[in-house]
């Protein structure tokens, strides 16, 4: 369990991107941070991942070891002359792990995102949704407790959106991975999150914290219970937007 404590963060020049945000995460759930540009979603997530510190407040860990968080951010990041595997690796090599020793890891942290057959593959070969997934088989390899993602989909077209959405969400339900995404779209957050904290437009507060009802199942994105959350999603985010 991760307990974020009053945390407010005041750049140096006198932004303040977040005003006393309180929260608690629980393992295993998948929490979407929801809220307009600028709210300083991207600011509370880099705190969680130890990036950068807070002004006043706490983030308190059960553990805080490197290699229990991964993070994923919008632009794929590559080595473009590395494969596929190659990059999978990279995080286990920094580590001092062997290329053998961790074969069968990277072999399987492709392959939960559907890419056991392009191990061998260059960036510059694979499509931009491939390469999204060969960034998240790099935050998994580690086989991390938090997953931190910052608008991973954001780039993509929708038809490869809703593909890494739907495959994003199995991956959590088969590891069980606790998840922190950020995102600024209604319909991702109701998709994929077991619960939004919505956010205030700057300085970023949690302005509504709500736990998703919607069933799970190959029907999620248009059962009527994703209508009901996604609505309620809104009514929610038109209720803190300034008119
Ligand atoms: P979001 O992810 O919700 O779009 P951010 O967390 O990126 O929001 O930013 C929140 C606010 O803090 C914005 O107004 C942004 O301009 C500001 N901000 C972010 N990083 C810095 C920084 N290093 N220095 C000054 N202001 C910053």
């Amino acid at each position: 369990m991760i307990v974020v404590d009053g945390v407010s963060k005041r750049f140096p020049n006198g932004t303040l991107a977040l005003d006393q945000i309180s929260a608690r995460f629980q393992e295993g759930e998948f929490i979407a941070l929801l809220g307009p540009s600028g709210c300083g979603k991207s600011t509370l997530l880099r705190l969680l991942a130890g990036l950068e510190e807070p002004s006043s407040g706490q983030i308190m860990w059960p553990t805080k070891n490197v290699g229990d968080i991964g993070f994923v951010f919008q632009d794929a990041t590559l080595m473009p002359w590395m494969s596929a595997a190659e990059n999978v690796f990279l995080p286990l090599r920094l580590r001092g792990k062997s290329r053998a020793e961790t074969k069968p890891a990277v072999l399987a942290a492709l392959a939960q995102v559907g890419l056991a057959e392009f191990a061998d593959a260059k960036p510059a070969s694979l499509s931009g949704g491939m390469k999204m997934r060969v960034s998240i088989a790099r935050a998994l390899v580690s086989a991390p407790k938090l997953l931190l993602m910052d608008e991973p989909f954001a780039a993509l077209d929708e038809f490869t959106r809703f593909k890494l959405q739907a495959d994003l969400h199995e991956v959590w339900r088969r590891t069980g991975t606790t998840i922190v995404f950020v995102t600024h779209s209604i319909y991702e957050a109701a998709y994929l999150a077991s619960r939004v904290l919505v956010m205030s437009p700057r300085p970023g507060r949690v302005a509504a914290d709500i736990v998703s009802h919607v069933a799970e199942g190959p029907e999620r994105r248009t059962a009527a219970d994703y209508t009901a959350f996604v609505k309620q999603l809104s009514d929610t985010l038109r209720q803190v937007m300034p008119a």
